[in-house]
């Protein structure tokens, strides 16, 4: 007979289909862009389901946005017609959520935690690097979290660090400090950070066996997009989520000194059957602790592994698949793939280079507006940038032509000041524990709350061990004015009257619309709404609106959500990620960066601003395979496109206040000349003569091309020659008053120096000039280090 999931195989080509019925303990599916690999994840997903080999609550899907999984859901439900409640699909982060909700009162917090977000974390980091002094020794409450976040991505904890830190460097001992302080002062919040989200399940699971068996026996299938992008806590998770359950029979536990074993014998259940999919040449998340490794020895760590790969391209023209594969050809640490297509050559690549990124802009503008004519749609179109900063000129020229738009994780409308001031009083209510959200709202809207009665406040509630936020009910006791006595007690009273709507003390559990009606309480009778009302700044205006908006989406979430509860909106809104969109943006073009454009696909792509220092950016060549992932992420944007692609650059940008002049993009002159079709090159633009071209001609052997060089390229650009300045030059600029000044202290080669921390040592090198000289050291004891000549505490030996 047929199976019952034939129609879900129609189409398919012959690996695809390979890939969606093969059924084993691990499958890797390694292709290019646009060969399917999405499709594929959903399509086997649907035949698990259609075939009852699963039932939904078995299936664990992760994508690398909620939009991704929003979408992959409905294409499920589309294909087989049924509304699959119970399975998983969603991100890393959604899916952790979802797990610490349940079980976070095994180790120390509760169901109703905080997730702080980049800003959270980074405001409470500001602290603890101001309480620490920490500036004195280079800290930065940006560098530490970044620092933080990398050692989380790595498993590693404040205490696992500071047994392989180098902790007779003064430095390194505040880190480890801050460090501790930090994870302590969230544990006490109540809350998580992002990275947490991760590494937390997964030290829980290791923890707790007992708790990692309940998933592991629940999850049956576990299904990863997008997998050349994870980083080790990720792998770890999947790792531990796949581990067979070993059932009690085999378990041991001491108990008094005297093993103990289980009599009864339960057999062991198997692991659960893992399928990824990924691309190792769209890895574009290394800098954020992506392992590209995890994708080259999948075969290692799962033996016996299914690999399939995929070879034809379904979504772009030739042309744009040669360009692409003429890019990423470049890279040398790579497995050739062979990505075709058979939809044929299509539209030449349309090339164009402006005087500046205002010209640039005009020309995006332009072709837009002329596709839309030949009825492309706009929601069928996107522009590309490597930087957010980029947006701006574009922005400018888009309101001008009338060209609707909608910017994808630009300033997020959950990180306007408002917007978090809302949340933050929902936060105060549902997880009063949080102690950011308390003081955040202390004085928003003003009610004359300064320092002095904050910090009174917290004398109190550490004299009384209750939390900040029950010291806000005993504002009598404070000993501060009556106006301020009053102001307290009525936050409290708003609060507490808000708990009772959202969480209601009788036990009984709160509708969604609770939120709706818990959010309005809170911005009315706080008098945040009066506040914005009353003022005359006409940005506050457009404040009110977004609050509007804000509720707006808390009656949508009750709508989707029926069984929904005040936490449940709370993780929806802190995991909106880059790609996630409120509203529908059909009718409109997409901006985005384009890391926020992996997995997406449009018929008309325009990549932006190609040209050196910004793809390849700037900070990429001083990263160990910097220029390679920027390479990768070239690779990315170019491979969205369908129909018709548009490669632009200016010969002038002006950044950071300042005008220079920009250079083609290396990866351009990797493209093959005759795939181009360019308007205007710069060859036409140097031609012309004017300042910019004077500039760029002293950079070009032989001059302009003249007009007649239709084809950039036949004069190749020498590519730019950069001065690895690296941080430490950066640093001269913010030299404390009172360090030491070693004066124009002359080192060479060979050298021995003594360092007040490190010790003795040898200079390999010095470079640099002036103020900015470094010496490259070897220290006997503590490595290698490289120091700013003129203020490290050194003398030469
Ligand atoms: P990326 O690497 O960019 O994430 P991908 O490998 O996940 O790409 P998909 O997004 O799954 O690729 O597929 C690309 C496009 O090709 C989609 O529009 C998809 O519907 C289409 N496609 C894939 N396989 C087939 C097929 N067998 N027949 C028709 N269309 C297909
Ligand atoms: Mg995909």
């Amino acid at each position: 007979g047929e199976r019952p999931d034939a129609d879900l195989l129609e189409g398919l080509n012959r690996p695809q289909l390979e890939a969606v019925t093969y059924r084993g303990p691990a499958l890797l599916i390694v292709a290019g862009a646009g060969s399917g690999k999405t499709r594929v994840l959903t399509h086997r997903i649907a035949s698990l389901l259609r075939t009852r080999e699963a039932y939904p609550s078995q299936i664990l899907a992760i994508t690398f946005t909620n939009k991704a999984a929003g979408e992959m859901r409905e294409r499920v439900q589309h294909l087989i017609g049924d509304s699959a409640q119970g399975m998983w699909i969603s991100t890393f982060h959604s899916a952790c959520v979802r797990i610490l909700r349940r079980e976070a009162q095994q180790f120390g917090f509760t169901k109703s935690f905080t997730i702080y977000d980049s800003g959270d974390s980074r405001a409470l980091l500001k602290r603890l690097v101001k309480e620490h002094e920490a500036d004195a020794f280079g800290l930065t409450p940006a560098g530490v979290q970044s620092r933080i976040s990398k050692l989380k991505n790595e498993l590693a904890d404040a205490d696992s660090y500071a047994r392989q830190a180098n902790m007779s460097d003064p430095a390194e001992r505040v880190f480890v400090e801050i460090f501790g302080a930090y994870q302590s002062a969230l544990q006490r919040a109540n809350a998580f950070d992002f990275d947490d989200l991760i590494a937390q399940t997964v030290y829980l699971f290791r923890a707790f066996p007992h708790v990692a068996d309940v998933y592991r026996k629940r999850f049956r299938h576990i299904l990863v997009d997008e997998y050349q992008d994870t980083n080790h806590a990720q792998y770890a998770l999947i790792h531990e989520l796949t581990r067979p359950v070993q059932g009690s029979g085999g378990d041991s536990f001491s108990s008094g000194g005297m093993m103990i074993f289980e009599p009864e014998t339960t057999p062991e259940v198997e692991g659960a059957s893992l399928t990824v999919v990924g691309d190792s040449d769209q890895s574009i998340y290394a800098f954020r602790g992506a392992d590209i490794r995890n994708i080259t020895e999948f075969e290692r760590d799962y033996p016996g592994a299914k690999v399939v790969l995929l070879e034809q391209n379904y979504r772009s023209t030739q042309t744009i698949l040669s360009a692409a594969n003429a890019v990423i050809a470049n890279n040398f640490d790579r497995k050739d793939k062979k990505l075709w297509t058979d939809v044929g050559a299509g539209e030449a690549i349309v090339g164009f280079t402006g005087y500046s990124q205002h010209d640039e802009a005009q020309f995006v503008a332009d072709e837009i507006e002329a596709l839309h004519r030949a009825s492309v749609p706009y929601s069928q179109m996107a522009v590309f940038y490597r930087t957010n900063s980029q947006s701006r000129a574009l922005e400018e020229i888009f309101i001008r032509a009338a060209i609707p738009y909608k910017i994808m994780g630009g300033t997020k409308f959950y990180d306007r000041a408002e917007i978090k001031d809302a949340l933050a009083y929902v936060v105060a209510v549902a997880n009063p524990a949080d102690e950011l959200a308390v003081r955040r709202i202390l004085n928003r809207p003003r009610r004359g709350i300064g320092d002095v009665t904050e910090t009174s406040i917290a004398r109190f509630a550490a004299e009384r061990g209750i939390t900040f936020r029950d010291a806000l009910g005993h504002a009598p006791e404070l000993g501060v004015g009556p106006k301020i006595q009053a102001a307290i007690a009525q936050l409290d009273a708003v609060l507490t009257e808000a708990t009772e709507i959202m969480l209601p003390s009788s036990g009984e559990i709160a509708p969604p619309s609770s939120v709706t009606e818990g959010l309005s309480l809170l911005l009315n009778k706080s008098g945040y709404m009066d506040a914005l009302r009353m003022s005359r700044d006409p940005q506050d205006e457009a404040r009110l609106e977004n609050l509007d908006e804000l509720i707006a989406v808390t009656r949508e979430f009750a709508r989707n959500n029926p069984e929904g509860t005040i936490l449940d909106f709370l993780t929806e809104v802190a995991l909106v990620a880059d790609a996630d969109d409120l509203d529908d943006a059909s009718g409109t073009v997409s901006l985005m960066t384009m890391h926020t454009a992996k997995g997406l696909e449009y018929d008309a792509v325009f990549v932006t601003g190609v040209e050196e220092d910004l793809i390849p950016h700037r900070i990429s060549a001083n990263e160990p395979g910097g220029p390679q992932e920027e390479r990768r992420l070239f690779y990315v944007a170019l491979t969205r496109a369908r129909k018709r692609l548009h490669l632009s650059l200016a010969m002038t940008r002006a950044q950071f206040g300042e005008v220079s002049a920009a250079m083609p993009s290396r990866f351009l002159q990797e493209i093959p000349h005759d795939l181009i079709d360019w308007r205007q090159s710069p060859g036409d633009v140097n031609s012309r003569g004017g300042m910019q071209s004077r500039a760029l001609n002293a950079r070009r052997p032989g001059g302009g091309s003249g007009g007649s060089g239709k084809r950039y390229g036949d004069d190749l650009v020498p590519l730019p020659r950069r001065e690895k300045s690296g941080d430490i030059a950066k640093f001269a600029n913010r030299i404390p008053a009172k360090v030491r000044d070693n004066g124009d202290l002359q080192l060479a080669p060979g050298d021995r120096i003594r360092h007040d921390d490190f010790g003795e040592g040898r200079v390999d090198a010095v470079t640099g000039e002036g103020a900015k000289r470094v010496a490259h050291v070897r220290f006997d004891s503590a490595g290698a280090k490289k120091l700013l000549i003129k203020i490290a505490p050194i003398v030469k030996l």
